[in-house]
């Protein structure tokens, strides 16, 4: 029955398909609300978040805290521009780079920032710090990664939409399968290649865990040829898969763990998304000394980089991580899920496997990836109360906010388990 609310719903629907670019494709539900692990629609409706907007809100939806400190600092000072100091970015400073262990931060917006940051700090670098021969350093990356989508990043995507005729491309990458450390070492030996750019857990494919030793392997061949290993966490960090960052590995201390054993340490950590709580574009490149100091004035910057509410926002949203423990929350709660998954999946053939770390989680639908099956499953999820999304055909991320509880965490499996259950292809 067509009600008045989901007319406009409809309504509003429409103005988005009138005006807006059609660059996505989102699942019909128009969202006007959210708390921790929640979201209401606009007929006030109330849904499982279990995207968290890609794992930028994985302090949950409007956390007091986070929001207290913007507000406090929008009503104080917002943007200065980095023409003039401030007293909020040298505190922020000092806090991110003690929070993850290294010298400096690069603060900048978004997440495909802060890779071409990373990607411009390494060839630097390359010339000043090894002598590359100008314009010939090459940086190895993965196949089917997902780093963003600036021109140049697109560049060495091999995702038919994210290039097709998007080019000329920028030249200098080299591409090599994930999970691969005979192909990351033969690529090495290739001449000026100066860093390798790696998702340590790649979100976009469909949550692809790599071997347990591969980022230490990566790191190891990284120095033996004297290249940059450049980590780009902007959807693994900040607590998602169950450690601080993915290359943390099996550690699920709240901070830096560079003591670790299994700490496969970036020369270049790139992060983004949750490191706000999804509240604010907040991304940040993070090195040390020998590195970072290669970039002089006026050689690299952001407006709105490091503006006093991105640096009071990102402290209160590690806050938030620190001391509500989400990394070991993560860690806990991602190991109930999965089993559950796979308790499910047992008695089901819709579902082939769950994978994925911590709560960044996907499961793999039985149907060919250009089917409309693991669609039309999220549809049924969401009118059941749970949103998920598909990425790449028939697979379904599941990464829900990291303040969820076990109790929830329950609730969410009754209603994958029901949805599946009751699926009809
Ligand atoms: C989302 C994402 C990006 C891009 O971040 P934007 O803020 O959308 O530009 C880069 N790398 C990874 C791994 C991501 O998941």
């Amino acid at each position: 029955m067509m009600t008045m609310e989901s007319k406009t719903a409809m309504d509003l629907i429409q103005l988005e398909d009138k005006y807006g670019a059609h660059n996505y494709h989102p699942l019909p539900v128009v969202l006007s609300r959210g708390e921790g692990v929640h979201v209401w629609d606009v007929d006030g409706k109330k849904y499982y978040d279990f995207l968290s907007a890609y794992s930028a809100v994985n302090q949950g939806h409007c956390h007091p805290r986070i929001i207290g400190a913007m507000i406090e600092q929008a009503k104080t000072l917002t943007l200065t521009s980095r023409a003039f100091y401030n007293d909020t970015l040298g505190e922020y400073e000092k806090y991110v780079t003690n929070y993850f262990g290294f010298d400096k931060v690069l603060p900048m917006n978004t997440g495909a920032e802060a890779v071409e940051t990373a990607i411009k700090l390494c060839r630097k670098w390359a010339y000043e710090k090894r002598g590359i021969a100008e314009n010939q350093a090459k940086i190895v990356v993965c196949e089917n990664n997902f780093h963003g989508r600036t021109t140049t990043i697109v560049s060495f995507s091999n995702d038919p939409d994210a290039q097709k005729n998007f080019g000329p491309f920028t030249p200098g990458f080299i591409r090599i399968p994930y999970n691969d450390t005979e192909a990351l070492e033969e690529a090495m030996k290739q001449e000026n290649v100066v860093g390798f750019l790696v998702e340590p857990i790649q979100g976009e494919a469909g949550v692809y865990v790599p071997d347990t030793d591969y980022l230490m392997k990566c790191r190891a061949i990284c120095t033996k040829y004297n290249a940059l290993f450049i980590a780009d966490e902007v959807q693994t960090g900040i607590a998602r898969t169950g450690s601080l960052l993915a290359v943390c590995g099996n550690c699920s201390c709240e901070k830096k763990c560079e003591k670790q054993a299994t700490y496969a340490q970036p020369d270049i950590l790139i992060l983004g998304k949750a490191l706000s709580g999804g509240v604010y574009p907040v991304s940040a490149v993070l090195a040390n000394d020998e590195i970072m100091m290669v970039i002089k004035p006026g050689q690299h910057g952001s407006t709105f980089g490091g503006n006093p509410i991105a640096a009071k926002v990102a402290m209160a949203a590690l806050d938030v991580v620190d001391e509500e423990q989400l990394a070991l929350n993560a860690r806990q709660l991602g190991d109930l899920f999965r089993s559950e998954m796979n308790r499910i999946i047992s008695t089901t053939d819709l579902v082939l496997k769950v994978r994925g770390k911590g709560l960044l989680n996907a499961i793999i639908v039985n149907d060919t990836e250009d089917s409309l099956t693991a669609w039309n499953l999220c549809v049924a999820l969401k009118d059941n109360g749970l949103l998920a999304k598909p990425t790449h055909g028939n697979i379904i991320r599941f990464a829900p906010p990291l303040v969820m509880t076990k109790e929830e965490l329950l609730e969410c499996v009754a209603i994958i388990e029901k949805t599946i259950t009751e699926f009809k292809k």
